[in-house]
């Protein structure tokens, strides 16, 4: 049978234009529906311009540094306007690019929401129906509040780009990744920023000492960080007004239309009001209602598509990449799904990814870089030993400033493998993605050893920590 299109990409993030433009190279021809602007979650409310604003706020201290190198330099104050300006200027310019690079592909490109209506059957919202050989879902996940009363309060990630001006305290409810960076960026543009994380130490689920050092440099440069708290109720308060008691009836009207000023009751027993509250509470998958459900497309508990190692979905003819699947939440990982479906499904070369071993980076400050296993999951797995070190470094230290760094290898003790790298540091996601060959390559301790420092550099540690601090 004759399709209108070889494949239909539901999705243009990330995940959903890499794989378009490599399935276009093949010769394949080649649709793409988005609903909003092209580029996804990374490029217009995500990693760029949330990297972006990492870099703005890193001038603040910098400006006290300098100082203490002799540098007669003032911190001044920060135009958040003229930032935001730029910012979506830059957005804009990278959205174009998206949009050539999928036109010069000989990509089709629709500027609406697409549904299935059939293994082979797309239909547009213009109601315009399109058979695809093959359907990619790449449609990505979305920032989710917490159910409870008034959540409506609360601003998401996607609305930090769009704030008409910085407010002067915040309050972040979230201990994952998106809390942490926003705390330490808000932070850093002037932002009075408390944090309330649910569980014992933020950033859950990586190294444990990596996660006690940020979290203590966040507090030290001023983020006020409640562990074990969050929220018991909150309500409205009055824009720009001091605190005045709210009666009973007021604040549990549930009348909250859109985010504003909010006063929140803790579980620490405070009773605080905040300027804005971010829910960093976690992200869901864009799975539901675009008819995946009535074709026979699995869903797991969290609504993320099932798919096998090769991104197919129970359905033969779709495939599901990127967030939507709910197996690592990253843009590079979106990529690589994506070109292992055009090899697999138009190159006819079965291409698995492999997800093992993936370095990450936290953008906090300082960075945490990470790749491969922490050291209580390998203590888990096998016997280990465990090389690191904390220090204060040079550039800093030189300034009285208490910031300190850590580097940490998890090796096995039978391969001598180094089974994980975590990097607590300034720049530790362009330090990890070095590391990340050599862990992923697989190799030794002693390798590791062998190689020459250079110096002085902070990551010199990486090759000369000589004893194990323990072994388990
Ligand atoms: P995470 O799942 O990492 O964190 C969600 C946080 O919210 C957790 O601390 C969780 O607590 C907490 N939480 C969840 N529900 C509630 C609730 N009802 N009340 C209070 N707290 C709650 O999600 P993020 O949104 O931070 O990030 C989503 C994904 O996006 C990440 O997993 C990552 O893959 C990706 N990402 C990557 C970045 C990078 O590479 N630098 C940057 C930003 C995002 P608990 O731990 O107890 O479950």
């Amino acid at each position: 049978m004759a399709y209108d299109v070889d494949l239909f990409v539901i999705g243009g993030g990330s995940g959903g234009v890499r794989a378009a433009r490599t399935a276009a190279e093949t010769g394949a021809r080649v649709a793409l529906a988005e609903e909003s602007r092209m580029g996804g979650t990374c490029v217009i409310r995500g990693c760029v311009p949330k990297k972006l604003m990492v870099f703005a706020s890193e001038f603040r201290g910098l400006a006290g540094l300098a100082k203490d190198y002799g540098w007669s330099a003032d911190r001044g104050t920060f135009d958040w306007g003229a930032f935001r300006g730029n910012l979506h200027a830059e957005l804009d310019r990278l959205e174009s690019v998206y949009r050539s690079l999928l036109k010069s592909s000989g990509v089709a490109t629709y500027d609406t929401r697409a549904r299935v209506t059939g293994a082979n059957e797309v239909t547009l919202n213009t109601g315009e129906v399109i058979s695809a050989g093959h359907i990619l879902v790449a449609t990505g996940g979305h920032p989710v509040r917490p159910d409870m009363p008034n959540a409506a309060l609360g601003m998401v990630s996607d609305d930090i780009f769009d704030l008409e001006e910085l407010p002067k305290s915040i309050l972040i409810v979230g201990g994952g990744y998106i809390a942490c960076e926003f705390a330490c960026i808000l932070n850093g543009l002037g932002v009075d920023v408390t944090q309330f994380y649910r569980g014992a130490q933020i950033l859950r689920g990586f190294d444990e000492e990596a996660r006690g050092l940020i979290a203590e440099m966040m507090k030290e440069q001023g983020i006020d960080l409640h562990l074990g708290t969050n929220i018991v109720d909150m309500w409205p308060a009055e824009e720009g007004a001091d605190d005045m008691p709210t009666p009973a009836e007021e604040r549990h009207a549930d009348t909250a239309e859109g985010p504003g000023p909010v006063i929140v009751k803790a579980t620490n027993g405070t009773e605080k009001r905040f300027d804005r509250l971010l829910f960093a509470t976690g992200r869901a998958p864009n799975s539901k209602g675009i008819g995946l459900e009535d074709l026979g497309v699995g869903l797991n508990r969290r609504g993320a598509i099932e798919v096998d190692e090769f991104s197919q979905t129970a359905v033969k003819s779709i495939y599901a990449i990127g967030d939507v699947t709910d197996r690592i939440q990253l843009t590079p990982v979106a990529i690589r799904e994506g070109m292992a479906f055009t090899e697999t499904v138009f190159r006819n070369n079965p291409t698995a990814v492999d997800h093992d071993c993936v370095p990450s980076a936290v953008f906090t400050q300082p960075e945490l870089g990470t790749v491969g296993l922490s050291e209580e999951a390998a203590r888990e797995r096998e016997e280990i030993e465990v090389y690191c070190t904390s220090f204060r470094p040079m550039r800093t230290a030189f300034a009285g400033s208490p910031h300190r760094v850590l580097f940490k290898l998890v090796v096995s003790k039978a391969t001598r493998k180094v089974l994980g790298c975590h990097i607590v540091a300034d720049a530790a996601g362009e330090l990890i993605q070095m590391v990340g060959i050599a862990v992923k390559a697989g190799l030794t301790k002693e390798d590791f050893d062998r190689t020459v420092a250079v110096h002085p550099t902070m990551s010199e540690e990486l090759v000369t920590m000589r004893a194990p601090v323990r072994t388990a």
